[in-house]
């Protein structure tokens, strides 16, 4: 039973993609993971990285690593995807397969807004990283957490980073002499989520004292006067200016056919085929429409979840063993408030006529839920 199946993105969907795989089939069956980056980097930890609560190296593992589980891993950039004929470009070399698992995640763009480069994300560990240091020089003045356009991954993070943020002042000293605003391009926090979770979200930042401004679409950066310029005309001053940058499709995936009209990779949402036979696509680079209007947030639970759907598919149709599975839209999500404590939301995002999700009231247990689930990441994938 000869072979080989092709995952494209070591991220969150590719690891656990790749990995299940392996487990389900039959040794002489090639699985190969490709990716450029050296390292998986577990996101959410990015937000302890920011508050110095986590080294680089306690949140990031070799790719590598996985050969140790019989994966093939090519490090390389990923130049151009055949999908009829489900083979690409990598090194200057073609690889094929007989399915492609397309994880590619959702590509930053902090270079579409000229001036953004005066701030500081925690949206990749670079970036995490100088945002640390300077925050644990920063006294006193107005920091501006910013989210650049409404969608990116994770609907929650921003928020935490800002209560983070409220926390990590208070206990360096620097408590009242900070005030934070959030200008949030969005309509509301985790609106997709439904009003309770939004207004709960809403309730956390107002005991936290940050001035929340949603709906406010960034036009400009002034980055000699430190001012921001928004859409509706709307003018404030940042002494520091923390953002979440534009996301978009990775230039591979926006030349490979497989966009859909929303600009994000089209797939059939119960089975994440697309609409080329053989090729599925998984995670942060889909974009799955809700019957409210809004897409299926770009989140990890979601690439996890769907990781595990395509891999049961695939090994059945390679075995002839076991059922077809579907994915539901069930997802999970903790919400770092600060002073380790959390909140947590669960629910069904593929629920009529809009996703039906609870929350729970924030205490330490989330908080340790959020490590445990941490821990439990790197010991299960590598
Ligand atoms: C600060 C922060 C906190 C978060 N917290 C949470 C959370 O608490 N819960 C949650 O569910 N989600 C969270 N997320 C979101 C989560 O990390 C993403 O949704 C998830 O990583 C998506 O998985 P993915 O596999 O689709 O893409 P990714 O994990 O982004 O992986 C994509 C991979 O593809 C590779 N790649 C892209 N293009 C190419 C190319 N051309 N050639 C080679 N390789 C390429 C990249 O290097 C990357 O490794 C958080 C994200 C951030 C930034």
């Amino acid at each position: 039973m000869k072979g080989s199946a092709i995952i494209l993105g070591g991220g969150v969907g590719g690891i656990v993609a790749a990995s299940l795989l392996r487990k389900r089939l039959p040794a002489e069956y090639t699985v190969t993971l490709i990716d450029r980056e050296e390292n998986h980097v577990f996101a959410p930890s990015l937000l302890w990285l920011m508050t110095g609560d986590r080294k680089s190296a306690a949140i990031s593992r070799p790719l590598h690593d996985l050969q140790k589980k019989g994966i093939e891993v090519v490090r390389g950039d990923i130049e151009r995807i055949d999908a009829v004929n489900r083979t690409v470009l990598v090194n200057g070399q073609s690889i094929s397969g007989d399915y492609l698992v397309v994880a590619l995640g959702a590509a930053l763009a902090p270079e579409d807004l000229p001036g953004l480069d005066a701030g500081y994300s925690f949206y990749d560990l670079k970036e995490a990283e100088r945002l640390r240091g300077q925050i644990s020089t920063f006294q006193q003045g107005h920091v501006v957490v910013l989210t650049v356009s409404p969608v990116y991954k994770c609907p929650a993070a921003p928020y935490e980073a800002a209560m983070l943020l409220r926390h990590y002042f208070q206990t360096h000293g620097a408590g009242s002499q900070i005030r934070i605003s959030f200008y949030a391009a969005e309509g509301g926090p985790l609106a997709v989520a439904g009003q309770n979770v939004t207004e709960a979200v809403l309730q956390l930042l107002r005991e936290r004292d940050i001035a929340y401004h949603p709906q406010h679409v960034i036009q400009a950066i002034d980055t000699g006067a430190r001012t921001l310029h928004f859409a509706n005309g709307v003018e404030d001053s940042y002494d520091l200016l923390v953002y979440v940058p534009a996301h978009k499709p990775p230039r591979v995936i926006q030349e490979s056919g497989l966009l859909g009209q929303n600009g994000w990779v089209e797939v059939d949402r119960h089975t994440l085929e697309t609409k080329v036979s053989g090729v599925y696509a998984i995670g942060d680079v889909t974009g799955i429409p809700l019957e409210m209007g809004k897409p299926l947030p770009k989140a990890g639970v979601f690439a996890h979840g769907q990781a595990k759907v395509v891999v049961n598919n695939i090994a059945c149709k390679i075995t002839g063993k076991g059922s077809l599975m579907e994915f539901d839209g069930h997802g999970e999500c903790f919400v770092e408030i600060g002073d380790r404590k959390a909140g947590f939301a669960h629910g069904d995002f593929y629920a009529s006529p809009s996703p039906a999700v609870k929350v729970a009231r924030p205490g330490v247990r989330w908080h340790l839920g959020k490590v445990a689930f941490e821990k439990n990441w790197f010991r299960t994938w590598f």
